[in-house]
């Protein structure tokens, strides 16, 4: 049994997997850091996703385009500007699960977060109260207090926190139905991150959407982390609205544009607020420049401003990328990655001797590629030392190792080379 194990996670046997995979990494389409004179174990595509190679000649072309044309760039180039953004629809679409009139690329997620609140967070009467999972990523939290208090509300009262139940590191879905219905009069939104930032938990948003829908409320979500990572289907899922960036999973370079989705049953409504500007004009009037305001009939209708094209020329790359590759396959391959690295550090663990405690759910219906590991024992120690020997995680206080490895570029061999390291650190941490 043990030499079997041992087989399994070697480096020769990994790179069988990788040779045999239906689906094998695109790892040479990708710019891989090297470090210290040594290619790095790149487990960092959670924050920020590695450069496309295509992203450069991307780039290359609206900048010959701009020296070329100027301004006439906006009509004349290969790609014309002032429509630009379209060139991005098709792989968003793709991506989230919706028809390409509910899906824009535009500013940044934060941002987004906030134009979006302010047409789905409109407190009336007793409905007042935002239901979001405890401990979302900070801005996400910061953006829902602010518009709380931006509509006179109290944030210690009118956002409610659904954690774990005691002892456990992830939500259940039942908990927040139930928390859903207890507040079924007082609830204006429920706002949840798809996938957890921290746990690396993935929603079943269908079923909080539902749940939210029965009692009268919108249903939004951050797909930060789900976006690139699981295949969605927010427009069947009836999904309110959603946000997400492109510079995690979508490895569209740092800050990129970000996104967002409206369902179609709210395009075109003239009932709900929203603010404008004039990128979210009829297209086809816009530049009479005329001063009332007519909305595009599509997500475009948030859109505020022109296009930042140079960021959207790598975003365009990207989306090529996962177009061509599919979604769900790399989902498929996403789990027999996810499930090998999680076997792998069980292995170790016990090889060597310690715990191992992975808060990230076992079930790989519930999480996407990201594993989180609870540093045990080891504490900011452990991450240190595979830091020094070449391995890019992240650390999030107070003890958890973040990982994860990314089916677009991410192999087997690079798995089975970090069990190596994994082995070696604590080894010599255990000793000492
Ligand atoms: C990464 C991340 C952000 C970052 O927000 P920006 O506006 O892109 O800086 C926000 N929310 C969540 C859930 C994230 O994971």
């Amino acid at each position: 049994m043990e030499a079997n194990l041992k087989h399994t996670f070697s480096v020769e046997h990994a790179r069988s997997l990788d040779k045999s995979d239906p689906f094998p990494a695109r790892r040479a389409d990708f710019h891989l850091p090297i470090i210290n004179g040594k290619e790095v174990i790149y487990f960092t595509g959670n924050s920020l996703g590695l450069q496309p190679k295509s992203a450069e000649q991307a780039l290359k072309t609206e900048l010959d385009d701009w020296a070329q044309w100027g301004v006439e760039g906006h009509f004349h180039a290969k790609n014309p500007w002032v429509s630009y953004h379209e060139k991005l629809t098709k792989g968003l679409a793709h991506l989230v699960g919706a028809k390409e009139h509910e899906v824009v690329a535009m500013n940044a997620l934060t941002v987004n977060l906030h134009l979006l609140l302010v047409s789905f967070y409109a407190p009336k009467g007793q409905r007042t109260k935002i239901l979001c999972e405890a401990k979302a990523f900070p801005s996400d939290q910061y953006a829902l207090a602010s518009q709380i208090r931006f509509h006179g509300g109290d944030p210690t009262k009118d956002l409610i926190e659904i954690g774990p139940r005691p002892g456990a590191t992830c939500i259940e879905e039942e908990d927040i139905e139930r928390a859903i219905q207890e507040h079924s009069d007082e609830l204006a939104l429920v706002m949840i991150g798809g996938v957890h930032y921290f746990t690396g938990q993935l929603m079943d948003m269908e079923r909080i959407t539902r749940a939210a829908h029965a009692v009268g409320a919108y249903c939004g979500f951050d797909l930060a982390h789900a976006m690139g990572n699981v295949p969605m289907q927010l427009h069947d899922w009836n999904v309110d609205f959603a946000c997400w960036c492109s510079y995690k999973y979508l490895n569209s370079g740092p800050g990129a544009v970000a996104g967002a989705f409206i369902h179609e049953n709210h395009v075109g409504r003239e009932d709900i607020p929203r603010f404008d500007g004039w990128w979210g004009h009829d297209a086809k009037r816009r530049f009479l420049m005329e001063p009332e305001f007519n909305s595009m009939n599509t997500a475009e209708a948030w859109q505020m401003s022109n296009a930042p094209v140079l960021n959207m020329a790598v975003h365009a790359a990207s989306l090529d990328m996962f177009l061509d590759a599919r979604i769900d396959q790399l989902r498929l391959k996403s789990k027999r990655l996810t499930a090998y690295l999680e076997a792998g550090i069980q292995f170790v663990a016990k090889d060597v001797g310690f715990r191992a405690e992975l808060i990230t759910p076992q079930d790989p219906n519930r999480r996407g590629c990201q594993l989180s590991l609870a540093a045990h024992g080891f504490g900011k120690t452990l991450f240190d030392a595979l830091t020094e020997a070449g391995v890019i995680a992240d650390w999030r206080e107070p003890n958890v190792i973040r990982m994860a490895p990314v089916p677009l570029y991410n192999t087997f061999e690079d798995v089975a080379a970090f069990l190596i390291v994994l082995r070696n650190c604590t080894q010599a941490l255990t000793k000492k």
